[in-house]
């Protein structure tokens, strides 16, 4: 996997990209807007000269967005789900100004009306979106999620059946999170659960559509249903487990971020990242074969 870290914009868009290189990042997250409101300002030619120039000039090879907190498409209609489409359309315009390929978008909470009508909002949600910005190439990667309260996208079948309803779905990807993974009851501690669980979201969406990944371990126990990420190594995955999720060969280019608690000089990043790094420097093929040696040594980044 390409290894990197969610950034903060603190600055500007840019500041991520200078962040991300201090720490030697191959992938950068970022929020296009404020993660805690609705709207943001659309960038000036500007601002997306000043990112585009960082970001050529840096060689990281992916940087892509996480949507807000606020945007819940399951909800049932309301004001509060009106206004998380109008977001969710104008974070897709801020991406597509600033070149982004794709946001990854929680699927949301149903809020009590039930997982199928949940999904089915969701479906007619994304397509309304995805319909208002006809032309625009940004794609939408639902992520996996804990399945805190009513929360969708705990059970990969979930994205799945988002996905095989939308009218639109060379506008949709998946991004999968191993500590939602792993709370969500996927015990990806072990290779085999791990195929498992990567083999299960591929037959759903199609392997070509995981757009990415993120890398966080857990606070929280195998099931728990609750939502705490902790740096690599130190939670109830453990870093082991890392070993076949980021040496995974099938994701060799796939973008992976941490989204581990941090602080502002990025000591704890570097950390992971070297633990990650030292992790997978002997790469796990898709059928497991566990002789070491002549692969690993050949290969670079
Ligand atoms: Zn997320
Ligand atoms: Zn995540």
């Amino acid at each position: 996997m390409k290894l990197g870290s969610h950034m903060s914009t603190s600055g500007g868009l840019f500041m991520a990209i200078q962040r991300g290189k201090r720490v030697d990042c191959e992938a950068v997250q970022v929020f296009v807007k404020s993660n805690m409101q609705w709207f943001g300002k659309m960038p000036t030619e500007e601002d997306v000269l000043r990112f585009s120039e960082e970001w050529k000039q840096s060689g990281i090879p992916h940087v892509f967005g996480h949507t807000g907190y606020l945007i819940n498409v399951a909800a049932p209609d309301s004001e509060k789900r009106a206004t998380s489409l109008k977001s969710l359309i104008q974070e897709i315009e801020i991406a597509a100004a600033y070149g982004l390929p794709f946001l990854v978008l929680h699927p949301g909470a149903h809020l009590g009306s039930g997982e199928s009508a949940g999904i089915e909002q969701a479906v007619r949600g994304l397509d309304e979106v995805f319909t208002a910005t006809t032309g625009c190439k940004v794609r939408i990667a639902l992520e996996n999620t804990a399945g805190q309260g009513s929360c969708l996208g705990h059970k990969l079948e979930h994205l799945g059946e988002i996905f095989s309803r939308s009218k639109h779905q060379d506008r949709l990807g998946v991004c999968l999170d191993t500590a939602h993974f792993f709370a969500a009851g996927y015990d990806i501690r072990t290779r085999a659960g791990w195929d498992d669980a990567i083999g299960a979201i591929s037959d759903l969406v199609g392997p070509g559509n995981l757009l990415a990944f993120h890398i966080n371990d857990s606070k929280t126990d195998l099931g728990s249903r609750v939502d705490r990420h902790s740096h690599i190594g130190e939670g109830k995955i453990g870093a082991d487990a890392f070993r076949h999720v980021v040496g995974d060969t099938r994701f060799k280019d796939h973008p992976a971020c941490l989204e581990t608690p941090k602080s502002e000089d990025l000591v704890d990043d570097a950390r992971n990242l070297m633990l990650l790094r030292s992790l997978c420097a002997a790469p796990v093929g898709p059928k497991a074969s566990t002789s070491p040696g002549s692969r690993a040594a050949k290969r670079k980044g």
